[in-house]
């Protein structure tokens, strides 16, 4: 089990060692193209992939997702047109594919970042097959462009149930999976992720969201693949043993959150963990989810 971190920023990536984490399961890029009135360069860009991954280290892994944008995030240089539904609109891998010069040039930039790091890249909201092949096969030209030598793992995260249930068939391609929980429980439960009257229902202790979670990990595990999960609910104490019985190979949180995450895992028994998960995954709702957790505590004791 790895716990490594979420960044927006080089700067957080230079504590991540000393909170001993395992790496950066989730760089958000979206913080090199918000907020200006032109694209970022390619050697604007490079220069913070590199900085970040020299932070890294060739020993930790270094999971880059591609720009996360569109929908109700504008791009202020990019005229998006204004749409009913937002979130079920252009936004994240569709956007880069609307767009494919700025995926291109955030995906050269990023291979620079290569020799420094164990790199990985990865699309959000990813839906489909189809948006995963042709982001990839991006990626595979620009690598290509660059020579041999360049070594770089593809994979997406699982923000979107239909991913989620083919996740099988998309183990057969792709490198990995990070299951995006803040927006797999919005689009699971048809719950606005942003609306305070209906935060009490966003939670990814949902068994829904929780099943979804385990057809991830089995569809993955079968073709030999690894999954993290990189939404708020691996940095929730009361998820990780659930999460580690599901068996998610890696946690990726805050960084200031890593050391008691850590201490989370070591605290408990696989078999224990396992155990736990069965029982979640047969409950009919969040509430019986959280008194499971709660009576699997008391038991630990
Ligand atoms: C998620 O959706 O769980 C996630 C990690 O991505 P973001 O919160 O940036 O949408
Ligand atoms: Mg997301």
């Amino acid at each position: 089990m790895k716990v490594v971190a979420n960044i927006g920023g080089a700067a957080e990536a230079d504590e991540v060692p000393g909170y001993g984490g395992d790496g950066v399961g989730l760089l958000r890029s979206e913080f090199l193209f918000l907020q200006r009135p032109e694209a970022p360069s390619v050697e604007e860009q490079s220069g913070v992939y590199t900085a970040i991954a020299k932070a890294l280290g060739p020993e930790r892994d270094m999971v880059v997702r591609t720009l996360d944008v569109g929908g109700d995030k504008p791009l202020a240089y990019l005229p998006l047109p204004r749409e009913d539904n937002p979130f079920l609109g252009v936004r994240g891998i569709r956007l880069n594919l609307v767009d494919r010069d700025i995926l291109a040039t955030q995906v050269r930039a990023i291979l620079s970042a290569a020799p420094h790091a164990r790199l990985h890249i990865m699309f959000p909201m990813v839906a489909t097959l189809d948006e995963f092949r042709e982001a990839r096969d991006i990626v595979l030209r620009e690598k290509e462009k660059l020579g041999s030598g360049v070594e770089v793992k593809i994979g997406l995260m699982i923000e979107v149930p239909s991913a989620a249930v083919l996740a099988g068939r998309f183990a057969k391609e792709a490198d990995f999976f990070s299951i995006g929980t803040n927006d797999l429980t919005q689009y699971t439960l048809a719950v606005d992720r942003a609306n305070p009257r209906l935060a009490r229902m966003a939670t990814a202790l949902d068994p829904a969201v929780l099943s979804l979670v385990d057809m991830t990990v089995k569809g993955a595990h079968g073709e030999g693949k690894w999954v993290g999960v990189c939404g708020g609910v691996a940095g929730e104490l009361d998820a990780v043993p659930v999460l580690v019985g599901l068996g998610v190979d890696e946690l990726s949180v805050a960084v200031s959150a890593i050391p008691l995450i850590k201490a989370e895992v070591r605290r408990h028994s696989l078999a224990s963990c396992r155990d736990l998960a069965a029982r979640v995954l047969g409950a009919g709702t969040a509430a019986e989810v959280s008194a499971l957790i709660a009576q699997w505590r008391e038991a630990e004791k």
